[in-house]
């Protein structure tokens, strides 16, 4: 108690975990047994500073697999390796308005819509350096990792649940592959790409993997530089306008934060030059974001004048 009174970020966060927490609307994801077995109510969020100070509420240790919320990690890696240009002609950078999973190509160049979905982020792996789906892992896990200051492993039962049921990864590769956008196989892609989605993460990792973001590429807590600053604010930008699927332009207007969601229940989201959000709440809503995290975010940012066009 006396910790929390010495630090009111951490009793801000607290207070608006105290309102979200009895929300119980949504459902755990269940199209595979690992992600349906978590417990529901679990919940909590962490708030890392452009400084390296980070303030947590609630189940910050509980870990989750990332999903999703690596998407514009890798993202920012690829486009620090080989450039904007380079990447964006494999893949689109305009919100598709469609779910998740959606089949969503660009009728001329067959080019996935943005880097945010499943089509356009198996092609975002496919293009880290390698051959073979073990290299390329290698260079995202690798890669998260310091985004997140520390080493993350994979959860196999998760990855072993993914790969057996992930033919609809497996045909949007086969289709980025036939239209020529794919920078691998499918099978390197999507192997690569399940082992990425596996990855465990608590709140508080996805918190400073934002705040690194934030800073624009240099990781506030090991003070290690992670991507270039152009690869951080091109990255915020697919966040701001692809992050949230197709929820994403009323994410814009109600919270206002470049923002990233998974199906594990994570949601990273950043202010660009003062701090980055991590939530965990498993529940996900019909777009596939989490329930609480959506209303956690909602709330912080109304409460506390978050929004990044707000006027001050
Ligand atoms: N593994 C999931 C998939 O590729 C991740 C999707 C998500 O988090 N939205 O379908």
């Amino acid at each position: 108690m006396a910790a929390e009174l010495r630090d009111p970020v951490r009793r801000m966060l607290e207070s608006v975990l105290d309102d979200v927490r009895p929300l119980n609307a949504g459902e755990v994801a269940s199209y595979i047994p690992e992600l349906a077995i978590v417990d529901p109510d679990r919940l909590g969020a962490a708030l890392a500073s452009t400084h390296g100070v980070v303030h947590e509420a609630g189940d910050c240790d509980a870990t989750f697999t990332i999903q999703s919320v690596s998407k514009p990690f890798v993202f920012a890696l690829a486009v620090d390796a080989l450039g904007l240009v380079e990447v964006n002609r494999h893949v689109g950078l305009e919100p598709s308005g469609e779910p998740f999973n959606a089949i969503s190509l660009e009728a001329t160049t067959g080019r996935p819509l943005n880097p945010m979905i499943n089509a356009g982020a198996i092609v975002t792996t496919s293009l880290m350096r390698g051959d073979t789906a073990e290299e390329k892992f290698a260079l995202v896990q690798a890669g998260l990792g310091k985004f997140a200051g520390r080493d993350l492993s994979v959860d196999e039962d998760v990855f072993s649940s993914e790969a057996s049921t992930g033919d609809r990864n497996r045909a949007l590769a086969y289709l980025t592959r036939s239209a020529g956008t794919l920078g691998s196989t499918a099978d390197v892609a999507t192997t690569a790409y399940f082992r990425q989605c596996s990855l465990t993460v608590n709140a508080r990792d996805l918190a400073i993997m934002a705040a690194t973001l934030a800073t624009g590429g240099v990781n506030p807590v090991t003070d290690e530089r992670v991507i270039s600053e152009d690869a951080a604010r091109w990255t915020m930008a697919v966040m701001t306008s692809c992050g949230m699927y197709d929820a994403s332009g009323d994410w814009l207007v109600r919270v206002g934060l470049p923002a990233k969601s998974g199906v594990g229940g994570g949601i990273a989201a950043v202010q660009p030059g003062q701090f980055g959000i991590g939530t965990f709440s498993p529940r996900l809503d019909a777009r596939g974001n989490s329930a609480r995290g959506v209303a956690t975010l909602e709330l912080l940012s109304e409460r506390h004048g978050l929004h990044m066009l707000q006027h001050h």
